[in-house]
């Protein structure tokens, strides 16, 4: 098998990343442990945005709008190129109390990003919003139905000639010199020009001796399920760190936990009784309401929230996209576009020094 780029890791970031090199015409072939897009971009909400934008650093803000910025058109090429809606939608996010409103404000007059002060009798049935005042929505923010989203990538990433081979577990690289030479798998031996590591949660314990500064542990979180015969609200709403996302066809995700409890992606009665309470305080009239699925996923939690995107300083052919912790759907585009101009030494859109691999 020839091929310029080995890509471990059949996740968003990988896909993505495979998407923007078969673009710019390199063959690319994508490893993966098991079924391609199963875990965490699997498990995630798709919510296009972070929760609450000003507790984060500014390489956090960066990533995370220009992912934003190219959500919209992508998706659309998507959909039209594989026929598979990702369900993009601006469906806004709204907060409700309690929140930092003075914090919140200057952030977002600061960063350019529409915020309205709103009150909630016009956006929630009438049963809730006495209780709850005014919220802030964020009119902007997206959201894009994970599974569907993870179809479409792959079905483009085939259909742009890329390689996808599952059931491959990458066990160790091969090294000569300052060069990886070839993947060691549990089916076998792989061999490209250069390697790249999106292994997501698994990053950090795949590369090893190799992982250097990154800094990758997996942080579960939980989702309940819900199905209504229509959305019952047209925002995703957000509630300190509670969200609930509607779909089109009546889902609502309620979530989610954020648990060190290592590689464990088990879902607990204690997290599932803990949301099932909280989203009752918003909803009282939820009490009888069962979900209809729980399950859970890993994210690859990084300090801060910052990616590690680039180079390895001392093998010159291995590269990491990985650590998108909470905003990996989010940042997936920008990332693979910042990876892409790395391995071309083109021009960034900004400073990447903060993704860097150390
Ligand atoms: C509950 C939850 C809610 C979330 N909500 C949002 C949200 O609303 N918005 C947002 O932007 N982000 C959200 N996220 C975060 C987002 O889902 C992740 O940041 C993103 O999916 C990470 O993508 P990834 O490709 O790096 O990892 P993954 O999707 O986990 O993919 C990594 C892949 O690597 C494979 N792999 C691992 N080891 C090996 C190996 N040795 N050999 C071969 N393959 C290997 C795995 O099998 C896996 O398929 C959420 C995550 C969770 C869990």
């Amino acid at each position: 098998m020839q091929t310029d780029f080995l890509i471990v890791g059949g996740g968003a970031i990988g896909l993505t990343s495979a998407q923007a090199l078969l673009q710019a015409g390199y063959r690319v072939t994508v490893v993966e442990r098991g079924a391609v897009g199963q875990e965490a971009s699997w498990a995630g909400g798709g919510i296009l945005s972070p929760l609450c934008s000003w507790d984060y650093q500014e390489a956090v803000t960066r990533l995370a709008h220009r992912g934003m910025s190219m959500f919209g058109e992508a998706a659309e090429s998507l959909h039209a190129a594989t026929g598979i809606d990702p369900e993009y939608q601006r469906s806004g996010m709204l907060l409700l109390p309690p929140y930092q409103a003075d914090l919140a404000m200057r952030w977002c007059e600061q960063h350019q990003v529409a915020l309205q002060e709103v009150n909630l009798a016009g956006q929630l049935p009438e049963s809730f919003y006495a209780r709850l005042g005014n919220g802030l929505l964020m009119p902007e923010v997206a959201q894009v139905r994970n599974p569907r989203l993870m179809r479409a990538l792959r079905k483009q990433v085939e259909m742009l000639g890329g390689v996808i081979v599952e059931q491959h577990e990458v066990k160790q690289f091969e090294i000569a010199g300052d060069r990886v030479v070839a993947l060691q798998t549990t089916s076998g031996k792989l061999v490209a020009d250069a390697y790249i590591v999106t292994a997501g949660a698994w990053s950090k314990t795949l590369l090893g001796e190799h992982a250097l500064n990154i800094d990758i542990r997996p942080i579960r979180g939980q989702i309940l399920l819900f199905k209504f015969d229509a959305p019952p609200f047209q925002n995703i709403l957000l509630k300190q760190d509670l969200y609930l996302i509607p779909r089109r066809d009546g889902h609502v995700l309620v979530g989610s936990t954020l648990e060190d409890v290592g590689f464990d992606r088990t879902t607990t009665t204690e997290a599932r009784d803990n949301l099932l309470g909280r989203v009752r305080e918003i909803f009282p009239d939820w009490q009888d309401r069962q979900p209809i699925q729980h399950w859970a996923g890993l994210r690859p939690g990084s300090p801060d929230n910052i990616p590690t995107i680039g180079r390895h300083p001392q093998l010159v052919n291995l590269y990491a996209n990985s650590g998108h912790f909470r905003y990996g759907i989010t940042m997936s585009l920008a990332s693979a576009e910042l990876l892409r101009n790395e391995i071309e030494a083109k021009p960034q859109p900004f400073s990447i020094e903060e993704y860097r691999w150390r």
